[in-house]
């Protein structure tokens, strides 16, 4: 059955303090943590072996740890070249199918950003592509009950406000929103404080998307922004910038949602993942 799971992006510098060497070990520490997810990251290249990925599929399934992968931040569903696509489609099927090597569920994926397009237009790309790659990971068996998760983003040249990451997951059931607060709030100059702030996303998730939202992918860390959106991730001790995660644990309560909640701090994002799982119990 789903249930609420906290975990980091990455291995933070305390995991090869305390003596482990490999990702491969990465499940059964986590574990011992008190942690329950583990995201994967291939931003810069998928560049692990099968036979790694099975090892981590492994070990996470006796640890009972779900592993999500994010995808290589050069997909680009927007971009007008055919031959450019047909790369992104590579990323997004080579990344399934090492995600199913982990044993995993969510696969992250930025949709991708306007270039010289207009905002529609691009919109429109990105659908028509969207659509293109479900099929084709349908019909090869690489979803195969997978989440392809689109990620709300923290600049305004990027496509992934919220409202076009739910809009654009209702192309397909396989399609799940990635809502990375700390964009939302940076892109938004600060706009997630209430309880009601968070509540009005989730909402209309759950209005246009039913029970598959419930089962979200949330990315949370604190981000510094600017006139321009998101700067830089910061570590959950900041006070200036936000967003605090108490209110939306408490929406996630009275929601009964089960999302996967990734930390993504800087360099503590195991130690803040505690943190949010704290704060999570205590609400
Ligand atoms: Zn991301």
């Amino acid at each position: 059955m789903d249930k609420v799971r906290f975990g980091p992006s990455g291995n933070e510098q305390i995991f090869y303090d305390e003596g482990n060497k490999s990702s491969t070990q990465a499940p059964k520490w986590l574990k011992e943590k008190g942690l329950s997810a583990y995201e994967f990251s291939f931003g810069r290249g998928i560049n692990i072996s099968e036979q790694t990925a099975k090892i981590i599929g492994q070990n996470a399934k006796d640890n009972d740890i779900l592993v999500s992968a994010h995808a290589p931040y050069y997909i680009n569903l927007a971009n007008p070249s055919e031959e450019m696509i047909q790369k992104s489609f590579g990323y997004i099927e080579k990344g399934l199918y090492i995600l199913d090597c982990f044993g995993g569920r969510d696969y992250v994926v930025h949709v991708g950003s306007c270039g010289k397009l207009e905002r529609e237009k691009a919109l429109e790309l990105i659908r028509t592509n969207l659509k293109r790659i479900v099929n084709i990971v349908k019909e090869n068996g690489l979803i195969n009950g997978k989440k392809i998760c689109l990620e709300t983003m923290g600049k305004p040249q990027q496509i992934g406000t919220y409202e076009e990451i739910i809009d654009l997951c209702t192309i397909d059931e396989c399609l799940v929103p990635t809502f990375d607060f700390g964009h939302i709030n940076a892109l938004g100059g600060g706009c997630l404080k209430t309880y009601d702030d968070y509540k009005k996303i989730l909402d209309l998730a759950i209005k246009k998307l039913g029970d598959r939202a419930k089962s979200c992918h949330i990315h949370f860390s604190k981000i510094e922004y600017g006139n321009k959106g998101e700067i830089r991730h910061l570590n959950y001790d900041d006070t200036i910038y936000g967003p605090d995660f108490e209110p939306l644990a408490k929406v996630i309560k009275d929601l009964n949602l089960t999302p996967t909640i990734i930390c993504e701090s800087r360099d503590r994002m195991m130690t803040d993942s505690l943190i949010l799982k704290n704060i999570f119990e205590r609400v």
